[in-house]
Parts: C-alpha cells; structure tokens; sequence
C-alpha cells in the first residue's frame, strides 16, 4: 500500500482540458477551451521573445511591473493586486488560505468545474444552488449558503453556459450573505461583455473587504500558454494570498508578456469586436439549424441537443471530430445534452456552422 494523501483527495477527479485532437486529423480546429481566436497581441510576443537571454534569473517574485501595469491601465491601486499562475492558481489559494476541512463553498449549478476541486483538496464540503434557464438565481444561491458558508464562488459571466447576472443582481447577494462569507467574483471573461447593466464586480471589491474579483489573461489577452492571472481585492485579503503563494508564481515570461498585453487595449479591442461579431453569428446560425442555443456574453456557445438517437450531443461531437472539429462535451458539468464551442476566426466558425447544418441534415 502506498502513502495515503489527506482524506477525499483520491475522490477527486482530474480536471480534463478540452481536447486538442481529432482522431485521424492532422490539423483539426480546436474550439474546446475557449482560446482567443485572433491568438495574442504581437507586443506579447515581442516582450516574451527579449527575455530569452535572461532565462537563468529568477523573475520578481512580488511581479511589481506587471501589477503596476494592470493597476495603470485598468485604474487601480497595484497594493490591491496579486497574480498568479492563471486565475486557476488564485482559486486554489483562496481554497488553502480560507478554507478548513468541513467549511461550506457553494456555487452556482453550473459554476465553472475548478471551485468544486478547490473545495475537494480543501476537504470543503460543496453545494451547489440550482439555475434558472441555466442563469445564476442570487435567490436559490442565498437560500443555499445560508449563513455558514465560507465562499461563494460566482463566475460572471459563467463557463460553460456563457449567461450573466447584473450588478444589481451581484451586489445583492452580497447584501444577503453575512460578512463572514467571502465572496470570489471569477470574472474571467468580463471583456468580452458590453452589456450596461454588467460589472466585473472591481467597484464591489473596493468598497468591501469579503469581496475578490480574480481575472486572467488567457481570454481576452490570448495569452493561455503563460498561464497567468490576477485578483484584485481589499489588502487584507491580498495580504493573505501574497503569505500561501510561492515565492516566485509568475514567471518571468508571464511578467514581460502581461505588462505588454495589458497595455495594448486595441488589441483587446479587436478581441472584444471580433468576439461581438462571430457569437452573434454562431447563436443565429446555429439556433436557425433548430438547436437551442444558450444566449452567450462569452467568447463560446453553448449548444443544447435533443435526445433523439443520431441526433446527440455524443453523436454530434463524434461527427464534428470527424471532420476536424473539436468542442467540447460538457457532461462533467451535468450537461449530457449539450456541448460547447468556442467561437473562433471567420472561416472556423463558418466551418463549425455547416459541418453542423450537414450532421442535422444526415
Ligand atoms: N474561470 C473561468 C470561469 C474559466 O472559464 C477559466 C478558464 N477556462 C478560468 C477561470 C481559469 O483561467 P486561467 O487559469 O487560464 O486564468
């Protein structure tokens, strides 16, 4: 027998990345984890390629350049930020710095998969509050938490549905949870969203000290590679990430290439554009094939398939891989019936749109 790891770790199951092939393909699409379809700012790349002949340094462990350069560029103070290895990794500190074994986490139904392995490694117990029109329902969400929970973790806009709650609707759950709540705003695709009534939830986090917004650069950025993110939030939460994360979490790479991405705003702008455009298109096109399609803010669709044999969403995926094509199957989320893509260049989304006009057809 080998050496145990702490109770409910072997219960966890792996979190599975969108897959990259298609069996028999030699150069398939992939539009199964939500990647920027213009790729990343070519600034990136130039800040990234310079630091080549530095590779033997260890980089700034505090990132100051980085997060002086978010701070200017999005109007915020560099002390209320931290970064790391992809919002991913500050989801997990949040998890080690808060949380013990037996605390609650709740999220909503189809919160993104990650809050469920932070609490699992945690020892956390996880509850999820039920949706409505796979929507985020503050209601059903308070009612869930009660006033025991140690974190609410909200994605808004929310993977994989792709659906938003307002500000309003944000700030009043945090009216409704008690101070003894952290709430996490995991505002991962905020960019993509032009919609008045949404926040990324940045006013919230200055005004109060249980509230933590996490962003990352690998959406609107396209800098998924890297692997890099940030929170922003009240200095004492901020203290406390800065006391459990490694001493050197953001590579030097990272550093180089965030402080470029971030100040280039036409480059997030072309995204955004690009974004606004294509899921217009992908939600009509595919919804005119008689296929319900989740109205999305993000930069994917959620495309919901009926249960006819021939006609799934297992069917579906199959025939698209087919044809070099890869989304990605959500039934890890409890959505057997649906599948996502993420919205690519012109002609990938064209091609997504009649490889599924033919499988609908067949
Ligand atoms: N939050 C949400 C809602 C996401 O969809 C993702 C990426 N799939 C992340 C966080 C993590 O992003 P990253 O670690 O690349 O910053």
């Amino acid at each position: 027998m080998g050496i145990e790891p702490r109770a409910g770790i072997l219960d966890i199951r792996p979190y599975k990345p969108g897959s990259s092939e298609a069996p028999g393909i030699a150069n398939p699409v992939k539009l199964s984890s939500n990647e920027n379809a213009l790729g990343c700012s070519p600034k990136a790349v130039d800040a990234m390629t310079a630091i080549a002949p530095k590779l033997h340094l260890y980089p700034d462990g505090g990132a100051t350049k980085l997060r002086e350069a978010i701070a200017e560029a999005e109007g915020l103070e560099a002390e209320n930020i931290v970064c790391g290895t992809g919002s991913d990794e500050l989801l997990q500190l949040l998890g080690r710095a808060y949380l013990n074994p037996g605390d609650k986490v709740v999220q909503s139904q189809y919160g993104f998969l990650v809050y469920r392995l932070v609490a699992m490694q945690c020892g956390a117990h996880f509850v999820s509050a039920p949706e409505r029109d796979y929507r985020t329902d503050v209601d059903a969400i308070l009612e869930t938490a009660g006033d025991d929970t140690k974190i609410v973790f909200l994605a808004n806009p929310n993977n994989p549905t792709g659906t938003y709650i307002s500000d309003a609707e944000v700030r009043r759950l945090r009216e409704g949870l008690p101070s003894s709540t952290l709430l996490v705003l995991d505002s991962a695709y905020a960019e993509f969203v032009s919609n008045a009534d949404y926040s990324a939830g940045i006013e919230l986090a200055r005004e109060r000290d249980d509230v933590i917004v996490t962003r990352t650069f690998s959406k609107i950025h396209g800098m998924a590679a890297l692997r890099l993110g940030w929170a922003y939030g009240n200095k004492s939460i901020i203290d406390v990430l800065h006391r459990v994360r490694g001493p050197f979490n953001v590579n030097m790479a990272a550093i180089e290439a965030g402080t470029a991405a971030i100040r280039d705003r036409d480059f997030m702008k072309r995204s955004a554009d690009h974004n606004e455009e294509w899921v217009a298109f992908l939600r009509q096109q595919i919804g005119g094939l008689g296929l319900e399609v989740t109205p999305s803010v993000c930069n994917f669709v959620l495309i919901h398939f009926p249960e006819t044999a021939g006609k799934t969403a297992a069917d579906a995926d199959a025939y698209l891989s087919s044809k070099g094509l890869i989304i990605r199957a959500v039934d890890a989320y409890g959505l057997p019936n649906a599948l996502r893509a993420t919205v690519g260049t012109e002609d990938e989304n064209r091609r997504l749109v009649a490889a599924l006009s033919d499988f609908m057809k067949a």
